[in-house]
């Protein structure tokens, strides 16, 4: 069904489908400000599988553009392998989610990917740009799916140089399969960051404009909608319909590689703890494997699945261990100054 179709006969209903019908999205998918790090029963059970780092986007707000691995497609054979080893790990995985750095739809093999996670009995949830959704992925097994469409306008959705694809088209192929999506859904945009003035356009609760412009968006499929009395702090999914919600998230630095011009981050000299390391497996698309989800080319790794056992991995994790000795959770825990101030200057450099 079509987001103008869906308008016009659903428009209504779907905002009283009872709220208690709400499969509530809880899923942790954020690395340093996640709220679930702390709780015993989602501990290290998280697992993020990058199918590619290949992205069709390349948004001023992500790692993508600093990122300095090959791109390239994980093979069927690898996500098997991963599969296999979690499953004879006896860990208790909450879930495998199709995330990390790049947009999992465009593996050519993104369909057999699901049904290979659903073969071995794991919850699988998809995180996308929402660029590539039509009406084939309600066909796939995905148990939750997370659409990171995060600029609602065209002001911002310049930041993400989605090459030929317009703002319009964009917003519409999102929202249309978001009025017809079987399996639970969550829509994401990120708020406005008052310590990255750069980017501009996000989601600001305190501008009527900005108000204006996602009502006008959600209201397509939610006519009752209303931004002020719906929205949060805590970043909770606000309920839409029986199994479409919204989240505002913060907007992220990616562990302090994304700062502003004329700033630096001074890399802080101990990290005595950081809940996210024994939280996370997060297995890239060459098999490398890490511990946070922040860490996007695996500069932490302690192994890949090509060459043992992801048991034999993880067991060289230590909850405990001093991450300062890791370059990028130095920079991820850094302070970030006026460039002005130091005489030296750690670099990152952006490889658009
Ligand atoms: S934020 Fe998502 S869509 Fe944008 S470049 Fe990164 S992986 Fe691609
Ligand atoms: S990069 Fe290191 S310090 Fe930062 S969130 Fe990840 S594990 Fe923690």
């Amino acid at each position: 069904m079509t987001w103008e179709l869906y308008k016009a006969h659903n428009a209504i209903h779907i905002c009283m489908v009872s709220f208690s019908r709400q499969k509530t999205l809880q899923i942790c998918r954020d690395f340093y400000s996640c709220r679930c790090v702390d709780d015993p029963k989602t501990t290290n059970k998280n697992v993020f599988i990058e199918l590619t780092n290949r992205c069709n986007f390349n948004c001023d707000f992500c790692y993508y553009r600093f990122s300095k691995r090959s791109k390239r497609f994980m093979s069927m054979r690898l996500l098997e392998k991963a599969l296999k080893d979690l499953k004879n790990s006896g860990m208790d995985v909450s879930y495998v989610m199709f995330s990390h750095l790049g947009e999992p739809m465009l593996h050519p093999k993104f369909r057999e990917a699901c049904l290979l996670v659903k073969k071995y009995g794991f919850r699988l949830v998809v995180t996308t740009n929402g660029s590539l959704l039509n009406g084939g992925v309600n066909d796939l097994p995905i148990d939750e799916l997370y659409i990171s469409f995060h600029t609602p306008n065209k002001k911002s959705f310049k930041l993400r140089h989605a090459g030929s694809m317009k703002f319009y088209d964009y917003k519409k192929s999102v929202m249309n399969f978001a009025a017809s999506s079987r399996m639970p859904t969550c829509i994401y945009l990120f708020k406005k960051n008052d310590t990255l003035p750069m980017l501009e356009g996000f989601f600001d609760i305190k501008s009527k404009k900005s108000v204006g412009e996602v009502e006008r968006i959600v209201r397509n499929i939610c006519p009752s909608f209303d931004v002020r009395k719906s929205y949060n702090e805590n970043e909770s999914p606000i309920p839409l319909s029986h199994n479409l919600s919204l989240r505002f998230r913060n907007l992220q630095s990616f562990c302090n590689t994304i700062i502003p011009d004329g700033m630096v981050v001074v890399d802080a000299s101990s990290i005595p703890r950081c809940s996210c390391y024994i939280h996370h497996i997060n297995i890239l698309s060459d098999g490398t494997v890490t511990f946070c989800c922040g860490d996007m080319d695996g500069s932490m790794s302690t192994g890949n699945i090509e060459k043992e056992h992801l048991h034999k991995i993880y067991a060289r994790r230590k909850p405990g261990a001093d991450l300062s000795k890791y370059p990028f959770c130095r920079r991820c825990r850094g302070t970030l100054v006026s460039a002005g101030n130091l005489r030296t200057q750690p670099s990152l450099t952006c490889a658009r």
